[in-house]
């Protein structure tokens, strides 16, 4: 499952134009020119002129306050305190990047005929929730049937709901790859309650709002997944809740949980994403 990044390929497509707009700097472009004032942490002299440019044909920069100059790669470490010339931040980096920049969610999903047809051209799959579940308690006594310790429950954000549709369940916080919350899952505390209408597990149910369709695609994403923030060597992939949660707390970090039944295409790839190895490292 090992990926080989190719660090020629990454400059070329990493966009300066996304990379300065995810800093929050402002630019004006002109042609192939894109000038700002310089974002760099390091950079010591005047930060209000607009001392930096960036060839949006070429990703490479340069400021003529501070004189530093290089390729997307090596704004990348700059802005991160990383130092371009070290071989394994520069990876990390470019790792991170690839990710960060390259990958994009899956979030419209072609319509169906059946959709069509009902009028219903649009899709969403996975949208971000617009908002956060409220007074979740993470003290229930079913944590501790579950074995799950305080760090645990806090880590994977868990907590017993009251209220709603969730009332009666713990209430887990799904994220895409981007960190983005998605929805909750809620596990059933009184499994004796289990029938065809009430799940073990109940995931974020597909909804339709001013004839946008609103799909939860479990397939999409890896339970966890987010949480890996730097290239690991392997990953652990389980299937479902607890036993991710279980092998967390034994101290595996690096674990990501599908949801349903297999791996999707979209799951391998994001794996990949999250893997890469390189000889050396
Ligand atoms: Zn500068």
């Amino acid at each position: 499952m090992a990926q080989w990044l190719n660090y020629k390929e990454l400059k070329a497509e990493i966009s300066f134009i996304d990379v300065l707009e995810h800093y929050g700097v402002e630019m004006k472009i002109k042609g192939e020119q894109a000038t700002c004032p310089c974002p760099l942490p390091s950079h010591d002299g005047d930060s209000t002129s607009p001392s930096f440019s960036a060839n949006l044909d070429r990703n490479i920069f340069q400021c003529f306050g501070c004189g530093a100059k290089g390729n997307i790669l090596d704004f990348l470490c700059l802005m991160g305190d990383k130092n371009p010339k070290d071989a394994k931040q520069f990876h990390q980096v470019a790792v991170m990047a690839k990710r960060k920049f390259l990958y994009k969610p899956q979030r419209e999903a072609p319509a169906s005929n059946k959709q069509k047809a009902s009028g219903k051209a649009k899709v969403v799959v996975n949208p971000p929730l617009d908002f956060e579940l409220q007074g979740l308690d993470p003290n229930h006594p079913h944590f501790d049937e579950l074995g799950l310790k305080p760090e645990t429950i806090k880590h994977f954000g868990l907590g017993y709901c009251k209220r709603g549709l969730m009332a009666g369940r713990i209430a887990i916080p799904l994220h895409d790859a981007n960190g983005q919350l998605i929805g909750y899952a809620g596990k059933l505390v009184d499994e004796s309650k289990v029938s065809d209408d009430n799940p073990l597990y109940l995931l974020p149910a597909r909804r339709e709002r001013k004839n946008v369709v609103y799909d939860f695609q479990p397939e999409l994403f890896l339970y966890h997944g987010h949480a890996i923030t730097k290239p690991v060597c392997y990953v652990i992939v389980t299937q479902g809740f607890m036993l991710i949660w279980r092998l967390w707390q034994e101290g595996k970090r690096d674990v990501v949980s599908v949801i349903g039944d297999g791996l999707s295409d979209e799951q391998a790839s994001l794996i990949s994403y999250l893997i890469c190895v390189k000889h050396g490292f």
